[in-house]
């Protein structure tokens, strides 16, 4: 069945128009209508629409789904951090976490099932791609969280929603596309370009197509400073080189006027030498950006180990005294397995049976 999240305002409209056979005036006040006790108000349960005849209530329920995911597991991290493993329909699994700070709140969701890309560092890497998510499955993620948060009404709990979890955005371009309607849209969940961060691993054709339609912040995951370190740890290097990247984050920045995002997590005597920092430099003068740092976050079977307290700070010197923006990102949720790049589920793709 059809859910409400895989039409953004604009597919509803012509949707309700085709199957409800309603004028053209009456279907933009029927969409607000359905939008508002949706989106805003959070209702996920057709009796609850009192703002719709019964009628159109009933004609709904058979015709638009607008059912949540399964929480399967809530994990709460001793820093405030929390992860749900949330079961889709298809009984697939995937992990949403919620990230809480003193000055705001970001959610963390995710575009796939696993991931095509096996970066060596990434627990996501190790699962195999099982599917994109569709663009209901991305939105419900933000709407079981505002549910589990009872953020539904004026006040946001969730400031920030970061493309940041499983998979590879760009990889699921026409989903994330629509979803980040719907999240954008002042009927919808109503969260400005500025509140709303794709990251990528540098899927570069993308890059430019989502400076042109999509438009919210970009980062970058980069995570080396010359193309045979990260060719050695991120084989999506080889399609799209370092300077393919930058070209194309170059015309991303011309269209969207802001710094994009560099993630680089520091791998022990893998990237975080001077001679790196130095290189990595000069890629920042390359495109408008700043800089995050990222402390690396182990999980089972990996080969890696953070880099000393001692040499992250000497790689920042390097780059803040070549006049860049850089911060260090401290782990969250790591206890859980909810910090950045530990997140995998035990999903896998269906064998054929022959
Ligand atoms: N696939 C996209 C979106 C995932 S974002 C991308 O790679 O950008 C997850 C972020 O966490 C990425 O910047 C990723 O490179 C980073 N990451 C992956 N594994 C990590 C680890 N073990 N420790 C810290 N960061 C990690
Ligand atoms: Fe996929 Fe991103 Fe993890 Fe690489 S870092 S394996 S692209 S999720």
């Amino acid at each position: 069945m059809l859910h409400i999240s895989d039409l953004n305002y604009e597919d509803l409209k012509q949707y309700i128009k085709k199957e409800i056979e309603l004028d053209e005036k009456k279907t933009s006040m029927r969409v607000n209508q359905i939008w508002k006790f949706y989106y805003q108000k959070g209702f996920s349960d057709y009796n609850l629409f009192s703002n719709l005849p019964a009628e159109l209530r009933n004609k709904l329920y058979n015709l638009l789904s607008i059912k949540r995911p399964l929480i399967k597991k809530k994990q709460i991290s001793k820093d405030g951090t929390i992860k749900w493993l949330l079961e889709l329909e298809d009984k697939n699994l995937v992990e949403t976490v919620y990230i809480p700070s003193d000055t705001h709140s970001t959610l963390c969701i995710s575009s796939q099932v696993g991931c095509t890309l096996n970066c060596k560092f990434c627990h996501t890497g190790v699962q195999p791609l099982v599917k994109n998510l569709s663009s209901n499955e991305i939105i419900n993620q933000i709407m079981v969280a505002k549910d589990e948060l009872d953020d539904w009404g004026e006040q946001k709990k969730i400031n920030n929603i970061v493309y940041m979890g499983m998979g590879e955005p760009f990889y699921n371009y026409e989903n994330i596309k629509k979803s980040v309607q719907i999240l954008k849209d002042e009927n919808g969940l109503n969260f400005s370009n500025k509140k709303i961060t794709i990251s990528t691993s540098g899927i570069s054709p993308n890059i430019k197509k989502a400076g042109d339609e999509i438009g919210t912040y970009l980062a970058l995951s980069l995570h080396a400073s010359n193309d045979e370190i990260r060719n050695s740890i991120m084989p999506i290097n080889k399609k799209y080189n370092i300077q393919d990247i930058i070209n194309h984050c170059n015309e991303y920045a011309k269209k969207n006027n802001e710094k994009i995002f560099i993630e680089y997590v520091l791998l022990k005597d893998v990237n975080d030498s001077e001679q790196c920092a130095k290189e990595l430099s000069k890629i920042m003068s390359k495109f408008p950006s700043k800089l995050n740092l990222i402390q690396f976050n182990p999980w089972p079977g990996v080969k890696y180990l953070p880099s000393t307290e001692e040499q992250a700070s000497k790689f920042m010197e390097i780059i803040k005294n070549n006049g860049h923006i850089v911060t260090l990102r401290k782990s969250r949720g790591d206890d859980i397995l909810g910090a950045c790049g530990q997140l995998k589920t035990e999903s896998e793709r269906e064998r054929r049976v022959i």
